[in-house]
């Protein structure tokens, strides 16, 4: 599905590649269990739809940042990928934390950033922005920053103990949250829609679809053993 972005930019569902159940069909984490030959094929055909070799994120759930600086490159274990380098493509994989892409007019520099619980706790947008802004250096157009927030699991779908809602709550009170049955929750979507705003991106473009509830998406919470999706954004 198209992420909204004025860049060839996406998000991939669990349609389209070849491996088996309980990976079916387009997965594309090497970490999972899922057949290796599957995933390189599933990787093959994104990159394809991307126009370009795709580097995928290994997210280490932290605010590590890692620039790629060559198409095809592969990186270093990191929470978002950030390049200015035309030709590169990069994808943050998720099911059921957040892929979010961003694109930065001034200076045609994109982002995939892998923003679960904790990354998003520990800062992880703020990281992944801070390292665009840096790509601008002295004198560069003041241009908009956009972004992509991908397909995850919902403020009703996704459960947490109290006292976690309230940790994360205390610093994004935006992902406070209940489910349907009225227990404690968290909505990290709307958590990084708020705190993308606060640090001044100008447009963004939320895919409402919910992990959990879509049966064309991965979602770990629902499945456990399960494939995982991503978010591609190709600098141009
Ligand atoms: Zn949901």
């Amino acid at each position: 599905m198209d992420a909204g972005l004025p860049i060839r930019a996406f998000f991939t569902t669990r349609e389209g590649g070849v491996s088996a159940p309980p990976y079916d069909s387009l997965n594309l984490a090497v970490h999972v269990g899922d057949e290796p030959h599957a995933v390189a094929t599933n990787r093959a055909r994104v990159a394809d739809a991307a126009g370009a070799p795709v580097t995928f994120l290994a997210a280490a759930h932290g605010i590590a940042v890692a620039r790629v600086g060559a198409p095809g490159q592969s990186p270093p274990t990191a929470d978002a990928l950030v390049t200015s380098v035309a030709g590169v493509a990069v994808a943050a994989i998720a099911a059921d934390c957040v892929p979010v892409l961003v694109h930065d007019d001034a200076t045609g520099a994109v982002a995939a950033v892998h923003a679960g619980r904790e990354g998003l706790f520990a800062g992880v947008i703020d990281a992944a922005l801070a390292e665009m802004l840096d790509l601008r250096r002295a004198g560069a157009a003041h241009g908009r920053m956009r972004a992509s927030i991908g397909p995850a699991i919902c403020g009703l779908c996704y459960e947490v103990p109290a006292d976690m809602r309230a940790r994360v709550a205390g610093r994004h009170p935006a992902a406070f949250a209940t489910t349907r049955e009225g227990t404690a929750a968290l909505d990290l979507p709307r958590a990084i829609e708020a705190r993308l705003s606060e640090l001044g991106v100008g447009e963004i473009v939320r895919v409402q679809e919910c992990t959990a509830e879509s049966p064309r998406l991965f979602s770990h919470r629902r499945d456990g053993v399960t494939g995982r999706f991503a978010g591609v954004a190709v600098c141009e």
